[in-house]
């Protein structure tokens, strides 16, 4: 059947980000650490696995790549990581810890010593990869809301957990930014704890706060920037275990929609009910809003078929509109770059079942309002 090209509605299909780094550099970096190997050896490594990454994403059909995170100390701390033995505790009562479902906790440091800055900015993963590829590249960056939790403004004198909101949100603003200007895709806001945080404070007291710290940061972006900002939120994946996967969704999705940016990318696969959440967010997006939805389940160890990931497309296609539809995974395959349980190989292949699921999803919904048009 023809297609009418004016008409036909692409519906993108994006990553979140992270893949797991080949054995040799998870080896190169350990070796590092212990000062048995060189820095520049180690970044040639790195650049080698960036460039293997780029090379082989290209093959799966992605239109848009990642660095896949492979140089990053975790999608969360990389902003903090170089001064963690410094302006840092590890011990103490206000130290946040976060429990997964499978019993082990990664805990987030607290703040001694002012002002909170970053040592690290995004653009540099964003920057090392464009060395290899010309294709638009995505960056993800951590929200600021996470970063919140380390300092609660009562330990550092003359430091108020005002004064620290505002570095805060000028050093998250700069990461965003710097990364707009060189050039980025999208610019993705890691907003992996919006779930986990009505576990923490079941008031919901906790969210709204996080929601205005994001949003006093997006408040210094244009409409036109705001375009190319998104965030992810999902239940968690570190060592295949999850943080909050017995949060009920559709508990965040009123507030997470308030974030005044445009493109959302959501957990969808492992959801209970996924029609009355994807029935909800038809009813909460906004016109300039575009909404990715999980079709592939990064911690199952199977393959998903481009069947299955077509079937999902076609179930969100009932609650939202195809213009404002997209698709992605659950969340990164490796977000704390230590996830063996699954090959890069495997993420691969969910990757290119996603794109060909997606396309599949695309000519249906395409040649079914086409058919609409004609008759
Ligand atoms: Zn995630």
């Amino acid at each position: 059947m023809a297609r009418s090209q004016k008409n036909w509605i692409i519906i993108p299909t994006e990553l979140i980000g992270s893949l797991p780094r080949a054995a040799e550099l998870v080896e190169a970096q350990r070796a590092h650490k212990y000062g048995e190997l060189s820095t520049n050896r180690l970044t040639f490594l790195q650049e080698k696995d960036i460039r293997h990454v780029l090379r082989d994403l290209a093959r799966t059909g992605s239109l848009q790549l990642t660095d896949g995170e492979l140089t990053k100390p975790s999608f969360l701390n990389y902003p903090i990581y170089d001064l963690a033995q410094y302006n840092y505790s590890f011990d103490g009562k206000n130290i946040t810890t976060i429990t997964y479902a499978d019993g082990h906790r990664r805990c987030l440091p607290q703040l001694i010593k002012s002002p909170f800055r970053y040592s690290t900015f995004a653009v540099k993963y964003l920057r090392a990869a464009q060395k290899y590829t010309l294709r638009p590249l995505k960056q993800a960056v951590a929200a600021p809301s996470v970063l919140s939790l380390v300092y609660n403004g009562e330990t550092i004198k003359n430091y108020s957990r005002e004064q620290f909101l505002n570095d805060l949100i000028d050093e998250a603003e700069k990461d965003v930014r710097q990364c707009l200007e060189a050039g980025a895709d999208k610019v993705q806001l890691d907003f992996a704890k919006a779930r986990l945080s009505l576990k923490m404070d079941p008031s919901g007291n906790l969210l709204k706060e996080f929601i205005d710290i994001n949003n006093r940061m997006l408040d210094r972006f244009n409409e036109e920037e705001r375009k190319k900002l998104g965030v992810h939120v999902c239940s968690g994946n570190d060592r295949g275990s999850t943080h909050s996967a017995d949060v009920d969704c559709s508990r965040i999705l009123n507030e997470l929609f308030q974030l005044k940016l445009n493109n959302f990318y959501l957990q969808m696969t492992t959801e209970l009910d996924p029609d009355s959440i994807l029935s909800l967010i038809g009813k909460l997006i906004k016109p300039h809003h575009r909404v990715f939805i999980g079709v592939i389940n990064p911690r199952d160890l199977h393959v998903e078929t481009s069947e299955i990931v077509r079937d999902r497309v076609l179930t969100a296609a009932k609650y939202i509109p195809i213009e404002q539809l997209g698709t992605t995974d659950d969340c990164g395959f490796s977000p704390y770059n230590d996830n063996e349980l699954i090959t890069r190989e495997k993420c691969y292949e969910k990757i290119r079942a996603r794109v060909e699921g997606t396309k599949l999803a695309e000519e249906i919904l395409n040649l079914s309002m086409q058919k609409i048009r004609w008759i």
